[in-house]
């Protein structure tokens, strides 16, 4: 594990599986109909048990799921966190349909949805970078770009002190700590 200062938060770079995880907010990288699937998804859901899915279940009947880019709450049944954030990335074609700004926006809304709701602690996987196939470099780009800018604003309400972003593959893990390593020498 690696971490780094960005003002009053602790940003760090595991390699792991998100599910053993402890703290507040668990994101999961949801598909738009929040049935779960494979991947990040089906691991949350299978370490969580059927609580979560049954909470799915009720926000699709109200709101009929979740676009791209957006983010929907639920408990985080036998989790140890508070709740999962879901939150649905864009699938990769090329970038040419505004995949970069989807992406940022899973990670922007993911971030006001736990700020909201007062979370200290949040735990995010590599969004998109699995089945949705988008390139893990321009992905991490994106990720910390949408993370340090939001940061930055210096929101009255939040009480984040934990961002951690817990990476599966160690590829991930090396362009996160790079990116932040780059970052921080250059503030
Ligand atoms: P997407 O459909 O958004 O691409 P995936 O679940 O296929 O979602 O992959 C997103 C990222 O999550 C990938 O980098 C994948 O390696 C990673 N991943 C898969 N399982 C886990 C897990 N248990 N914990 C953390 N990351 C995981």
């Amino acid at each position: 594990m690696k971490t780094f200062k960005i003002g009053r938060t602790s940003v760090s770079v595991i390699i792991g599986d998100i599910t053993t995880w402890t703290g507040d907010i668990i994101v999961n990288a949801a598909n738009s109909g929040l049935l779960g699937g494979k991947g990040v998804d089906g691991a949350i859901h299978s370490a969580g048990g059927p609580e979560i899915m049954e909470q799915c279940l009720e926000i699709r009947k109200q709101q009929g799921g979740c676009p791209p880019g957006n983010a929907v709450i639920t408990g985080a049944g036998r989790l140890a966190a508070q709740h999962i954030i879901h939150t649905v990335g864009p699938i990769w074609e090329g970038g040419g349909r505004r995949e970069e700004h989807t992406l940022a926006e899973c990670y922007r809304n993911s971030l006001l949805l736990a700020i909201e709701v007062g979370a200290r602690s949040i735990a995010f996987p590599n969004i998109s970078t699995g089945i949705y196939e988008y390139p893990k470099a321009p992905a991490c780009d994106v990720a910390l770009t949408a993370v340090t800018k939001l940061l930055e604003e210096d929101l009255p309400d939040n009480r984040l002190e934990r961002i951690d972003f817990v990476c599966y593959s160690p590829e991930n893990a090396e362009l996160y700590v790079n990116w932040l390593e780059r970052f921080t020498r250059e503030k």
